[in-house]
């Protein structure tokens, strides 16, 4: 196939697990139909990603930032703020999503998958069923830590029973004995991130949304146990104050998220209170409120945010 066939296959800015895990699974599968496809990534992959990749002998597929010139599959996202620079100079040839709709659109016809599952990787490995290709074991291996990743362990409001049928399968596939061993295995690498720059935890997880016309940013990072936090809480909400006066943003909401009481500490910065309560019904006490029982930034913290934006 000639050069302007190759698609190039990639997941949103800040990559999780699931944008790049999808990405090369999603890669494998069209090269397995007569495509040709790369993987790419937006950005650094995060410590939990790294060890994914490591753990099952994957290389990290290559940078990708912008999309002029190029056929592009989008995965994990369809918001052009989480998208290539340049996207309207791309050609897209396909999206796989499991979050809202967002802004993009083609001015031809697409594939256009998006599930309300909790992983786009679950969608991938429905997808290798429909096609009736054999998944190699490595990559089975990737796509069960994705799903693992973003559905918090099966523990986030986001999971359905399709994500825990095809993480069974996929695990099977992989020989992975304890998928709930690996999972917080998983977590503990995550939470290795408190380590770093208060700017680099406030960026590793970050999406950016146009909510009735404001920007809005909303980064999430996810322990073992909020008292890992306690040190890099003010350094975090002085960094949060820096990037929206940097960037330009309205709000800056930042979870803090404790996958073992599920629960989220929400730290926000610019929202005004009337914001705030009427999308939590709760008061900021100092810069930040506990909700508890919510873990999913897409299920439980964007909706009620989008909406609160659109009725002021
Ligand atoms: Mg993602
Ligand atoms: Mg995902
Ligand atoms: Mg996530």
């Amino acid at each position: 196939m000639s050069e302007n066939g190759v698609i190039y296959v990639v997941g949103h800015k800040s990559p999780d697990t699931d944008s790049i895990c999808s990405a090369i699974a999603l890669v494998h599968l069209l090269n397995s139909l007569g495509y040709e496809a790369v993987a790419c990534r937006q950005g650094e992959p995060n410590n939990e990603t790294r060890y994914v990749l490591n753990r099952f002998g994957v290389e990290v597929p290559n940078l990708l930032t912008d999309g002029s010139g190029k056929k592009v599959f989008l995965v994990d996202h369809s918001d052009v703020a989480q998208s290539l620079d340049n996207l309207d100079k791309a050609e897209i040839f396909g999206i796989i999503d499991h979050h809202k709709i967002g802004d993009v659109t083609t001015p031809q016809p697409v594939y256009f998958l998006a599930l309300p599952v909790g992983c786009s990787s679950t969608i991938v490995g429905m997808l290798y069923d429909y096609f009736n290709v054999e998944i190699p074991e490595k990559i089975a291996g990737i796509m069960t830590c994705a799903i693992l990743s973003d559905t918090v362990i099966f523990r986030s409001a986001t999971t359905t029973e399709k994500d825990k049928e095809i993480a069974k399968k996929l695990a099977y596939i992989a020989g992975i004995d304890d998928v709930e061993k690996l999972g917080v295995q998983l977590f503990k690498e995550k939470s290795d991130i408190v380590r770093k720059s208060p700017r680099e935890i406030l960026l590793s997880d970050f999406k950016e949304f146009d909510f009735a016309g404001y920007k809005v940013g909303i980064g999430q990072v996810e322990v073992v146990s909020l008292s890992l936090l306690d040190n890099v809480k003010d350094a975090l909400f002085e960094e949060m104050k820096r990037l929206k006066e940097e960037s330009g943003f309205h709000g800056i909401f930042f979870m803090l998220t404790d996958i073992m009481q599920e629960g989220t500490e929400l730290m926000a910065v610019g929202a005004n209170q009337e914001i705030f309560e009427k999308a939590f019904g709760k008061q900021v006490e100092g810069n930040s409120v506990y909700l508890e029982g919510v873990m999913s930034r897409k299920k439980q913290v964007v909706p009620p945010l989008q909406k609160a934006y659109e009725s002021q």
